[in-house]
């Protein structure tokens, strides 16, 4: 689909593609939103993302790049908003929807919907304008609650995901895993699910050299340094990850370096805070609070080792991240951490999670090197790329927008998936 210039309305109703990286409700899909739509950009598509207005102050519109803007649109009060208070505000989000497109005489070929509470709006505007509906669920609310009990997803979630999984045009995931938990939980069609891998910013993550990295960020050159970095919420196995450092305390020189979050104040913070404490591990505990994305690199660089302890992810952006800066990755079986990670050489999955499992694989990387340069690392990513995710996200519109007539000989449309 290189040929013919699409117009894309991108929805992501809770969560805006230029937040806070690593608090609450603002992660991975965020850095996907923006830079899917950068890349879609710089081959000269048009790309508006709606997101909904949430009390930082804001310009209606923000241009982002050259041919992509984001658009702030009210629906209930202007504040921060939990995501089922918000479910109720949706139509309201739809009517300012319809008006500034009406407003500004907008035209749009296709609508790209990012988590469930995105796609409902979705399915009204593609259902009256006509166009095809594209939908990521960036995480499956059947799935996080058969894995992860404290994060019980309500069952108007699941209820509502279900519908969606049944009658969006075309649904998008990052593996082959989650296509299976779609068609196994909700029911999908396996014809509707395309699978196209998320990508890592390669000019930014890059290997930066370890002794500069730890200098800048006042490490000292011979502690062995275990990375997290992501949201503290309860799916992403923070807990574990201390419980495995905890057996590791015989390692006289060991950190743990925690990034994200939402402040020190946060309850979750304080959980974590409390539980170092009880496993006797404060002392190596580094929080370092949320950090910008491009202030990462060294962070990445920096460690010995990344570690994703999580219950469930959609896919893990942040093992991508490590690897492309040539960091190792010791990581839970979630998302795409087996396809990532296979081969074993540059990273570990290790199947049932234990600490004292994940413990001996973190293990591995923190006792000496371990054969591996940070380039050899990073090779291991460079498919990723954002180009490619864009590439292979053409595909897949031009699949669903055959359905729909759009005459794709006319149009240079890519051949397009059958799933
Ligand atoms: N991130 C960040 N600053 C932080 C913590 C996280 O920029 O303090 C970014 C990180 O670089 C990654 C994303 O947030 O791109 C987290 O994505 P991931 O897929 O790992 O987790 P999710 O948030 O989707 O569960």
């Amino acid at each position: 689909m290189e040929s013919e210039q699409l117009r894309i309305a991108m929805l992501s109703v809770h969560s805006s593609p230029t937040g806070e990286l690593g608090t609450k409700d603002t992660g991975g899909m965020s850095v996907y939103v923006r830079e899917l739509a950068r890349e879609l950009a710089n081959r000269g598509h048009v790309i508006d993302i709606y997101t909904r207005l949430n009390g930082s102050p804001q310009k209606q519109i923000a241009q982002l790049h050259e041919n992509v803007r984001l658009i702030h649109l009210r629906a209930g009060a202007n504040g921060q908003m939990n995501k089922m208070a918000l479910y109720g505000h949706l139509d309201e989000f739809f009517m300012e929807l319809e008006k500034f497109k009406a407003r500004q005489s907008l035209h749009y070929d296709l609508v790209h919907s990012h988590y469930w509470l995105s796609a409902k709006v979705g399915k009204w505007a593609t259902e009256r304008w006509e166009v095809p509906h594209v939908f990521m669920f960036h995480t499956v609310g059947a799935v996080k609650n058969s894995t992860v009990g404290s994060e019980n997803e309500p069952e108007l979630r699941t209820t509502m995901e279900k519908k969606l999984a049944k009658t969006c045009d075309r649904i998008l995931v990052g593996t082959d895993e989650e296509r299976g938990h779609l068609i196994q939980h909700y029911g999908a069609s396996p014809k509707t699910i395309g699978v196209v891998p998320c990508g890592v910013n390669l000019d930014l993550f890059h290997p930066w050299e370890r002794t500069q990295a730890r200098r800048r960020l006042g490490f000292t050159q011979d502690e062995s340094i275990v990375l997290y970095v992501g949201r503290f919420a309860p799916v992403k196995g923070i807990d574990r990850l201390m419980e495995a450092v905890a057996h590791l305390r015989h390692h006289k020189q060991l950190r743990l370096v925690l990034v994200g979050g939402d402040g020190n104040a946060a309850p979750e913070s304080q959980g974590l805070e409390r539980l170092a404490r009880k496993l006797s591990i404060q002392e190596c505990v580094t929080f370092v609070g949320r950090i910008e994305q491009d202030s990462l690199p060294p962070y990445y660089s920096a460690a010995d080792v990344l570690v994703v302890p999580s219950y469930y992810e959609s896919f893990g952006l942040v093992a991508l991240e490590a690897l492309a800066s040539g960091t190792p990755v010791v990581a839970t079986k979630v998302g795409a951490m087996e396809s990532i990670l296979r081969g074993g050489t540059i990273g570990q999955v290790v199947s049932n999670g234990s600490p004292r499992l994940l413990a001996k694989s973190i293990e591995k990387y923190i006792s000496g090197p371990n054969g591996l340069t940070p380039h050899e690392v990073r090779a291991s990513v460079l498919r990723f790329s954002w180009a490619n995710v864009a590439s292979a996200m053409l595909d897949q519109y031009g699949t669903v927008l055959r359905e729909y007539g759009f005459n794709s000989t006319a149009t240079g449309l890519g051949k397009g998936h059958e799933n």
